[in-house]
């Protein structure tokens, strides 16, 4: 391989202290310089290629999933009338694939269904910083909600494309524009069905991004401009709405900023989830999130002053929480007084478990066997767990109340 850019400019190493002067035609040649870089080290980058598996499920595992003991799965097993799915039989144990044990969860496990007439709920990933574990955060919450037996969309929105790549998908090569939402924003397409991908993981789906998101910025207050009536917030609402039916969760994943993009994704959202790590940064950060977001919400109606909306939930969720560190405890006082009812009761702890999964291609759901210390796997997966669980109660909750509320209206 070998790096073959050439160098951006030669410095004269003896010469100390020399500024470098840049003229603003030449970013180009740093931006040609860092491509070209990129493309060498690529390959390295990606190793292992980030062809992906999911996971393989024992016959404990999946008697958890199912919330039911070993002898009961052992039981249902043996009564081949149930026609539940056999898995592969091993040495000494049994193992079942994804698809196998989400079809065991949907038929004996304790789940209610999404009931007939219903529409799936869209829940939004948002804060304005980067690095506080937004994208990990929709991935697991799609991946604990799928072994449920949820089907999921996972809506990527970040021109960095993460969610995109933890999925397997590698967003400038693999990526084209006409895959995004790109169509739909253009106004090419009313419904976001033709960017709908499948992906290595049973029930979850994917509309992936690429860098071109970057031009959403340009065209929505663009079209905003010549065209009074457009409603520039409602497109990603309206391209999600004919998917509700097919869906019980639509997981939204937002850049770091307050872009149209993001606007779109939480107009959209019937529920706003922000993930907020307990340091002194991230929580200072955190509050400037809400008050753009109050910025927002009132430029919003100014513009259109009948405007209705209304999240079913907020919540604030506490990632990356290390608490041998000192300061973890004061800032998490500082987060609970701060947000109160709205921090969910559940910490997702720090994990290494991320960083060795794969690169940083996968989540702690990804790994069928953990090599590392199994109580730090177990105690990552069990926080999230709890996460997907808390969101998942609160779905239902919904369906249910929907579901009497078109009663009362027959009736
Ligand atoms: P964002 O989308 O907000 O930018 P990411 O989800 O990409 O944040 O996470 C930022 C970094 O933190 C990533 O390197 C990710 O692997 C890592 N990370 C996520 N969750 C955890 C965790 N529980 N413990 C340790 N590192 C984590
Ligand atoms: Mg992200």
């Amino acid at each position: 391989m070998g790096a073959t850019a050439k160098p951006i400019v030669s410095i004269d190493a003896t010469v100390k202290h020399t500024p470098m002067r840049i003229a603003l035609e030449d970013i180009e040649i740093i931006s040609e310089h860092a491509n070209e870089t990129l493309l060498t080290v690529r390959e390295q980058m990606l190793l292992p290629h980030p062809k992906k598996h999911a996971p393989v499920f024992s016959t404990s595992r999946l008697a958890s999933l199912c919330r039911m003991d070993r002898k009961k799965v052992n039981y249902y097993w043996e009564k081949a009338d149930l026609g539940l799915p056999q898995g592969t039989i091993l040495p000494r144990t049994r193992e079942f694939t994804l698809v196998e044990a989400r079809e065991w969860v949907r038929k004996v496990g304790p789940f209610p269904a999404r009931p007939a007439g219903v529409k799936g709920k869209k829940i939004a990933i948002g804060n304005f910083k980067g690095g506080v574990t937004k994208t990990t955060s929709a991935m697991t919450l799609a991946q604990g909600l799928s072994l449920f037996g949820r089907r999921v969309l996972l809506v990527d929105l970040d021109p960095q494309a993460s969610l995109s790549a933890l999925n397997g998908v590698i967003a400038d090569s693999e990526v084209s524009d006409d895959q995004t939402i790109l169509p739909l924003i253009y106004g090419e397409q009313s419904s976001l069905e033709y960017a709908i991908q499948s992906t290595y993981w049973d029930g979850i789906d994917l509309i992936p991004a690429s860098a071109s998101l970057f031009g959403a910025e340009f065209y929505l207050p663009f079209k905003q401009s010549k065209d009074s009536n457009f409603r520039f917030w409602d497109v990603l609402n309206a391209g999600l709405e004919p998917l509700l039916d097919k869906y019980d969760a639509i997981i939204i994943d937002t850049p770091p900023a307050l872009s149209y993009v993001t606007i779109n994704a939480f107009m959209a959202a019937d529920g706003l989830v922000v993930p907020i790590p307990p340091n002194a940064l991230d929580y200072a950060s955190s509050t400037q999130f809400w008050s753009l977001f109050t910025d927002l919400a009132r430029s919003m109606k100014k513009i259109v002053p009948d405007l209705e909306k209304q999240f079913d939930f907020i919540h604030v969720l506490l990632t990356k929480v290390d608490s041998s560190q000192i300061a973890t405890n004061k800032v998490r006082e500082w987060i609970t007084s701060s947000y109160d009812s709205l921090v969910l009761p559940i910490e997702i702890p720090t994990t290494t478990v991320t960083t060795t999964a794969s690169m940083e291609f996968g989540t702690v759901y990804d790994i069928s066997k953990y090599e590392g210390s199994n109580k730090t796997y177990q105690r990552a997966r069990e926080a999230y767990d709890r996460f997907a669980e808390m969101i998942d109660q609160q779905i239902t909750s919904l369906w249910s109340a929907e579901v009497e509320s078109n009663v009362a209206e027959v009736a």
